[in-house]
């Protein structure tokens, strides 16, 4: 479903990724593990283009290549992102945060914009905070916020960047439940996390990159239970 080939991408003299491969079925949980600064971040960018990447590389999501141009919008349309900072927006109510993109991009009414958001809140758990502003609600709620207007466009896949990583401990699990939930709803899940635990029983496969290449794929229990290669045995045995 999301299609990536020999994807390359440098800053400057700098390679930070070095020819990714990588195919992602329809539905399927990958979580994407390795140290910082092995490429994490920019290779999930690159899925909706947030950067751009060497023309010799191809991204296909849904069969649509994410290429610059008119298609852009589709492939943005169907790929949600969600990042550690929560990014919304301080003058508009938790609602109406979640309404924005419906109404913008898709020209939904204000009525169905705000009938699906309430439906969204409810489902992440927040629907008492609905009138408020973003500011008042804790990092955990606002990263639940965050979730639910990504999925207002109704995405076919969503991205998460190190979703729990600027949350205080006691905020983490609820977060983290959301996202359990999300995965047994069929949506395509891109998840870059350093929550050993949560991608064990989530992920449907887990993905170690280091130097901006993938060392070593597969599933959570051979991964990170029983990993083959030197460096992923000493970056689990580091962070475990
Ligand atoms: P972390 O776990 O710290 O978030 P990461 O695996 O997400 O790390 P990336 O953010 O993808 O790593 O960065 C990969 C490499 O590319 C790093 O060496 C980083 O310094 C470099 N890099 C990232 N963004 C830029 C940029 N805008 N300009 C120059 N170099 C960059
Ligand atoms: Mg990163």
């Amino acid at each position: 479903f999301v299609s990536i080939r020999n994807l390359r991408k440098s800053y400057g003299t700098f390679e930070a990724l070095k020819g990714i491969d990588l195919e992602i079925e329809k539905g399927e949980v990958v979580c994407v593990v390795g140290p910082s600064g092995s490429g994490k971040s920019t290779l999930i960018r690159c899925i909706n283009r947030l950067e751009s990447f060497s023309d010799d590389s191809t991204i296909l999501v849904d069969g649509t290549p994410v290429m610059p141009g008119r298609a852009l919008a589709k492939v943005r349309a169907e790929v949600g992102m969600v990042f550690q900072g929560f990014n919304l927006f301080p003058h508009l109510t938790v609602r109406e945060n979640v309404m924005l993109a419906p109404r913008r991009v898709r020209g939904a009414n204000r009525a169905t914009a705000g009938e699906q958001a309430d439906r969204l809140l409810q489902r992440v758990g927040i629907s008492e905070q609905a009138d408020k502003y973003p500011d008042y609600l804790s990092g955990g709620q606002q990263q639940r916020v965050a979730i639910a207007r990504a999925l207002a466009m109704e995405p076919q896949v969503m991205l998460f960047d190190e979703p729990t990583s600027a949350l205080d401990p006691e905020m983490v699990g609820e977060v983290l439940d959301v996202m359990r939930d999300l995965a047994g709803t069929g949506v395509t899940m891109v998840i870059v996390t350093h929550e050993m635990g949560f991608a064990s029983q989530v992920a449907d496969r887990v993905i170690f990159m280091d130097g901006g290449e993938i060392v070593e794929a597969g599933p959570p229990n051979e991964l990170l239970g029983a990993p083959k290669h030197p460096r992923t045995r000493n970056f689990l045995s580091a962070v475990l």
